[in-house]
């Protein structure tokens, strides 16, 4: 597609029989300087033949709007001047001209060179259009790989963190603390009677529960480093990274406090008539040579105390 601009109709003319005989060369006109560049956006061509010399406007002026413009920057520019003049030359390609020729030129020339130019700026966009459709595809990758591992490390119940996030955090929390020597803590929940919950109210009744509960626990995680997570069925944990025993106590505190105020009507509950949780915590410096599982088992028999104490509480053990 070749876009013409002369104001001489005779040069249109004789351009355009010029190019008649290429079946594959689609050829516009534009006698109107001050149209080109509306004329070149409206018809896309792949090279423009541009006249140096016209009424009113400088060509070299045009060439310089068509490459201002976003739609015409990286058209292929052919000046046509009306002689071999260097300086006449060097300001066209100054311009951003990409080829210059003298009018009317031979039309063997003439065509090899529309082919040439249209051929490298066709290649041009499709290297663009590729290089898009790469960064795109890029771009799904990631969010695609992002939504799989948010998949892959969360509870399809309650959106917490999975046993299978939770036991690789707190690995990289302990190995933190004992290289910190810096406490972690750990709170271990579970819903008390809850089978009898279930044995009552249903399993999906159940569930709600349990994600309701989860709610509770995902607001008290209020630091960033905090993860709260699903360890299991009805139990949950707190993973709280650089939180001292009291300060482990106190958000126990503060999560059995909220469930049991969610007054979830529970009446085959051996504590009282509504939902409430057991909570079992710990907040200790790691020993260089004990695994992650440690901080698990200590927290665990605050969980097995606070059972047996009658359950509603929270039992801290270190
Ligand atoms: P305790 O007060 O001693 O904790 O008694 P409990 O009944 O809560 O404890 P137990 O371990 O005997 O029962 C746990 C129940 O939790 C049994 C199981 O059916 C139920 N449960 C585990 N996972 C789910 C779940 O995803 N959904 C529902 N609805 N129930 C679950
Ligand atoms: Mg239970
Ligand atoms: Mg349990």
């Amino acid at each position: 597609m070749v876009l013409l601009v002369d104001d001489q109709a005779m040069v249109g003319e004789a351009v355009r029989r010029e190019l008649e005989p290429e079946h594959d060369i689609d050829f516009h006109y534009c006698a109107k300087p001050d149209e080109a560049v509306a004329v070149a956006e409206r018809t896309r061509p792949t090279v423009i033949l541009q006249d140096l010399v016209m009424p009113g406007i400088d060509g070299l002026t045009l060439v310089r709007r068509y490459r201002a413009n976003p739609a015409t920057r990286d058209i292929p520019i052919i000046v046509l001047s009306t002689k071999e003049d260097p300086l006449m030359k060097s300001a066209a390609f100054a311009a951003g001209a990409n080829d210059y020729l003298v009018k009317l030129p031979d039309t063997i020339e003439l065509v090899a060179r529309i082919r040439y130019h249209s051929r490298s700026y066709l290649n041009l966009q499709q290297r663009d259009e590729a290089y898009r459709a790469l960064r795109q595809s890029q771009q799904q990758l990631l969010e695609t790989n992002l939504e799989l591992q948010r998949l892959t490390n969360s509870d399809g119940l309650t959106g917490l963190s999975n046993r299978r996030y939770f036991d690789e955090y707190l690995g990289a929390e302990w190995k933190r603390a004992n290289r910190e020597q810096s406490q972690l803590a750990l709170l271990m929940i579970d819903v008390d009677s809850f089978k009898a919950y279930n044995d009552t109210y249903g399993h999906v009744a159940g569930d709600e529960v349990l994600r309701r509960v989860a709610a509770v626990i995902r607001e008290n995680c209020a630091r960033p480093a905090d993860l709260p997570a699903r360890f299991g069925g009805e139990e949950f944990a707190m993973i709280l990274p650089s939180t001292t025993p009291g300060g482990a106590r106190l958000l126990a505190e503060k999560v059995r406090r909220a469930i049991e105020s969610l007054q979830v009507p529970h009446s085959g509950s051996l504590v009282g008539q509504h939902v409430t949780v057991s909570i079992g915590g710990t907040a200790i410096v790691p020993g260089a040579d004990l695994p992650f599982s440690r901080i698990v088992e200590i927290a665990d028999a605050g969980l097995y105390q606070a059972k047996r104490n009658g359950r509603n509480q929270v039992v801290m053990t270190s």
